[in-house]
């Protein structure tokens, strides 16, 4: 077995890793890198770092975009092999994927009117129906064949909808490995979503750091916070504005605000979800209620309830209706996206209702650096929108709560409990965090193998005659170390 590092190496997006095991090679994700400057992200999404034609087989661990966003353009590329990832993920990434070309479009029309040249989309609608065609899914737990000596499992992350660990079991010339892929790990206690199931074996481990520094504030106070915010707002007679991401954040906000009406500790204020996108993933969301845990069960289905249709929520889908809104008297919720505050009809309920103090913007997920969000989360006065300065007067607030990446406690908490591991990839981390990762998981995890903060274009030779090449004698102290590896966090 070797594994290359394609992407989300010392970064947190594009995720691309080539695994090549029996003469095959299978990309683990297949992802988009967002941020960093246009021009730095194009360069780096039009450069995989292998071929794609040379691909046989692709796994997705989940459908946000920085793990499929390319899919689309490896098969304009001429990949042909089949996609695998569970069936909840091949419908989210589908919506996913056409939305994506649609800001494709527009970007390279902007890009290209500016620059004066002509500007090709990374892929579009005619590449994501190609693409849609080579998937084939599979359940939870359920081990499949993917070549002669290779076998691949799912479990279930806990970090979206579909979202997986894939566990590859490869056996090469008599030697039996079992590498494992984290995807994106998420955390206990979410809403929806069952717990990040835990692997218990591994030779090799590729593990998502994301917050590998960070503590995340513990799901239970979201409750409690949201009513208190919400009754705050409506007692002043103001609205609550809520930029939010279309996959897994809004229906978690949309299932608290559920939770909170059916206990009448809100008022019945409307709550308008005014993303198309996040309509679409909703309705999917509906299908899979197998994905959902056992307090989602018992909290709504069990009433024969959906935890996202009540009667005081309206998806909203036309333009026009959105622009009502604009003009909505009274109290009431808007969540809308982009998450950032970037783009899409957040600008536009920014823009009318971040002027007035009775108003609250509620900040529920990660704002990188250099976006609008940003701004608002740092205590800008003024915000720039459509190219107009508009004073910030409204409330911000901003709950850590609501992230689905595990925290670093969560995070060594995964690696202590599996077992016979000899190496660890850190990936899917800012170069400081990676760092964090490493030295955490040697000097509080006590962690005796190797763990690698991976560079761009890296390989790894597995096998234990690579392994004896790259690590030498000290190989051998490793291998007898396996099995104690591992002391208390
Ligand atoms: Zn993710």
């Amino acid at each position: 077995m070797k594994i290359k590092f394609c992407g989300a190496a010392q970064s947190v997006t594009g995720s691309r890793h080539v695994v090549e095991a029996c003469g095959k090679n299978i990309l683990l994700d297949c992802g988009m890198v967002q941020g960093g400057g246009r021009d730095n992200a194009r360069k780096q999404n039009t450069n995989f770092l292998f071929e794609p034609k040379e691909i046989d087989f692709v796994i997705i661990s989940h459908a946000h975009i920085d793990h499929v966003g390319m899919l689309p353009r490896l098969v304009k590329f001429g990949f042909r092999g089949q996609v695998f990832c569970t069936a909840a993920t091949r419908e989210l990434a589908e919506v996913m994927l056409l939305d994506s070309s649609h800001i494709q479009k527009q970007d390279a029309e902007f890009v290209g009117k500016k620059s004066g040249k002509k500007i090709e989309p990374l892929f579009d609608d005619i590449d994501v129906r190609k693409t849609m065609k080579l998937f084939s899914t599979f359940e939870y737990f359920q081990k499949f064949r993917i070549t002669e000596g290779v076998w691949a499992t799912f479990y279930d992350a806990g970090h979206v909808l579909g979202s997986s660990i894939v566990a590859l079991d490869a056996k090469e010339e008599g030697e039996q490995k079992r590498l494992v892929y984290t995807g994106d790990l998420g955390r206990k206690y979410l809403p929806i979503l069952n717990d990040p199931y835990q692997v218990d074996h591994a030779d090799f481990l590729i593990i998502e750091s994301t917050y590998a520094g960070h503590l995340h504030d513990s799901f239970s106070n979201v409750r409690e916070e949201l009513e208190y915010i919400v009754n705050d707002v409506v007692k002043r007679g103001g609205k609550i504005i809520i930029p939010g991401f279309s996959l897994e954040r809004t229906q978690e906000l949309v299932y608290v605000l559920h939770e909170l009406y059916n206990a009448k500790k809100i008022p019945a204020i409307p709550i308008f979800v005014d993303s198309p996108l996040s309509s679409k993933i909703s309705k999917i969301f509906d299908k899979y209620v197998d994905y959902y845990d056992n307090e989602t069960y018992r909290a709504f289905l069990s009433k024969k309830q959906s935890p996202f249709n009540f009667k005081e929520i309206k998806y909203i889908e036309s333009v026009e209706e959105s622009k009502k809104l604009n003009h909505f008297e009274g109290s009431c919720i808007i969540i809308s996206a982009s998450g950032m505050c970037e783009a899409g009809r957040i600008q536009h309920h920014l823009k009318s209702h971040m002027t007035d103090p009775k108003n609250l913007i509620l900040i529920v997920g990660f704002m990188a650096q250099g976006t609008r969000g940003r701004q608002i989360v740092e205590g800008a006065r003024k915000i720039r929108i459509f190219g107009r300065l508009y004073p910030l007067r409204a409330e911000v607030v901003v709950m850590n709560a609501f992230s689905a990446h595990a925290d670093k406690i969560e995070l060594l908490e995964y690696v202590k409990n599996i077992n016979d591991l000899e190496i660890i990839f850190i990936v899917h981390c800012e170069e400081n965090e990676c760092m964090i990762m490493r030295d955490n998981l040697h000097n509080i995890l006590k962690f005796k193998g190797k763990a690698e903060v991976v560079d761009l274009g890296e390989e790894f030779d597995l096998s234990n005659e690579g392994l004896a090449a790259r690590y030498g004698t000290r190989r051998k102290q490793y291998i007898e170390m396996m099995g104690k590896l591992k002391e208390k966090v």
